[in-house]
């Protein structure tokens, strides 16, 4: 969809790090926690309900594998998030991967208090990090 912010973004190779038949993954200019990534479906879909299992599997796929990264590098656990129709800033259907800060999500939710979110990335730092997770999910995606 010409008009979708997600959509626009999947065409930007530098931060999209991984690019499938059917779903991509984005790296996010300001993620709200050090791993966080947007897993969402090519297709433009809005809901949940619309989505094919096909496209659940290779987005699943998805998640699991940054799921695992995101263990490995970090001493907290990973946490998957789905937007909601009419309470997202974008109408696209998508999953945030991030890592569970200290204190796990109600630290997260921190910043709707008044705190800071992680810093914003440099276009720098992130196209360093798309190339890292797009190495680790690339050789993990042997399905
Ligand atoms: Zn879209």
């Amino acid at each position: 969809m010409a008009d979708c912010a997600l959509c626009n973004a999947m065409e930007d190779k530098s931060t999209t790090f991984y690019e499938g038949k059917l779903a991509a993954a984005i790296v996010l200019t300001h993620p709200v926690t050090e791993f966080h990534c947007l897993v969402l479906p090519k297709r433009h879909v809005t809901r949940l309900s619309e989505l094919r299992a096909d496209e659940l599997k290779e987005m699943f796929g998805i998640m699991a594998r940054m799921s695992s990264f995101i263990e490995e590098s970090y001493p907290g656990s990973a946490v998957i998030a789905i937007n909601r129709k009419g309470n997202s800033t974008q109408p696209h259907l998508h999953f945030h991967v991030f890592n569970s800060t200290v204190g796990g999500i109600r630290a997260m939710l921190a910043p709707a208090l008044g705190k800071e979110f992680y810093p914003p990335y440099t276009k720098e730092e992130l196209m360093h990090r798309a190339e890292e997770y797009r190495k680790f999910v690339s050789a993990k995606l042997t399905d």
